[in-house]
């Protein structure tokens, strides 16, 4: 059985139009397709609950709005598949694709993913932003992250593997390749969205990068210790002139490395204090979302 996960955050036009769609690139597999309302706060439950007369269509309905990692990790929990593939709601990631992840799950690779080749109409702004941090990401987890996305298709193992990973900032295109399970690859073009708006403000992809950059990578606390050493070699090299007798402006060079100093510890404080926050948010084990509606109990199964 093939289990496509379709996290939907205020995607009421889109429902329908989603479930019609994957089902028919499916229509002869036995599959089920698990709709995860994010919160939605525009009718989006409903339209889930009128797919649901589908018998292969299941919806899970979120408290609030968690975030798409949650909405996904949802749907991998409760997904009963052999196969669980990840795709969006909007139609961005073409349905269509879906066969050739299936084709390539049955000639034997543990992890399908799926990769922009055209990034459709997005701005240039976003465009450099997207590279700058699947760049950082690729060095961080040392692998090609570039073009990488969220529409993915996991053998049911490698689905197990990626739900080990218990931390609270969990990150799934990344995961999905960490758990090194054999993986192939599917080129796929972004599409238009179908209706509705982008989830995303600068704001919140920002967030989202730093906080995934530091779930895979502590390069930046070296950053203090660097810029500790290269202090104390400056305040060296300072000291030699000084005793060689080296006229240095000796108020403004006091003034200056002061400054310099107050700039350093104030880095280095940051960057701790950001990790600091990373571990006091994982020690929380806060639960990562709540169900408050199935539409399996409705059907009392
Ligand atoms: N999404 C979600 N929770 C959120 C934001 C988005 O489940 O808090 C879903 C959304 O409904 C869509 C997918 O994640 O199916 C991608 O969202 P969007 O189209 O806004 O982002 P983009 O296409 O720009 O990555
Ligand atoms: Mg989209």
């Amino acid at each position: 059985m093939i289990s496509v996960i379709i996290p939907s955050f205020n995607e009421k036009d889109n429902i329908a139009e989603a479930a019609r769609a994957v089902s028919a690139v499916l229509s002869s597999e036995e599959k089920e397709l698990i709709f995860v309302d994010d919160g939605s706060t525009d009718g989006t439950w409903n339209e889930i609950t009128a797919a649901a007369v589908n018998p292969e269509v299941r919806g899970i309905r979120f408290s609030r709005n968690f975030g798409k990692e949650a909405a996904i990790r949802a749907g991998l929990e409760s997904a009963r598949g052999d196969a669980l593939a990840v795709i969006d709601c909007d139609l961005q990631h073409p349905p269509e694709v879906l066969k050739e992840m299936v084709k390539k799950w049955r000639e034997g690779a543990g992890v399908v993913v799926g990769k922009k080749s055209y990034r459709g109409s997005e701005s240039r702004g976003y465009g450099l932003f997207a590279k700058i941090f699947n760049g950082v990401m690729s060095k961080a987890t040392g692998f090609d992250m570039s073009g990488a996305s969220d529409f993915i298709l996991l053998d049911r193992r490698a689905a197990d593997a990626v739900l080990q990973y218990g931390e609270q900032g969990s990150f799934f295109r990344a995961l999905a390749q960490f758990i090194g399970f054999d993986a192939a690859e599917v080129t796929y073009n972004v599409a238009a969205r179908a209706r509705g708006e982008g989830k995303w403000t600068f704001k919140k992809l920002f967030k989202y990068a730093v906080k995934n950059i530091a779930s895979f990578t502590d390069i930046p606390l070296y950053f203090s210790l660097v810029c500790g050493i290269s202090d104390l070699i400056a305040a060296l090299v300072l000291l030699v002139l000084c005793i060689i007798g080296v006229p240095l402006g000796a108020f403004n060079a006091a003034v200056i490395t002061l400054m310099i100093l107050a700039g350093l510890i104030l880095v280095s404080l940051g960057v701790a204090g950001f990790y600091l926050s990373r571990i006091y948010d994982e020690i929380k084990s806060r639960p990562r979302y709540h169900i408050c509606a199935r539409t399996d109990d409705e059907r009392k199964i």
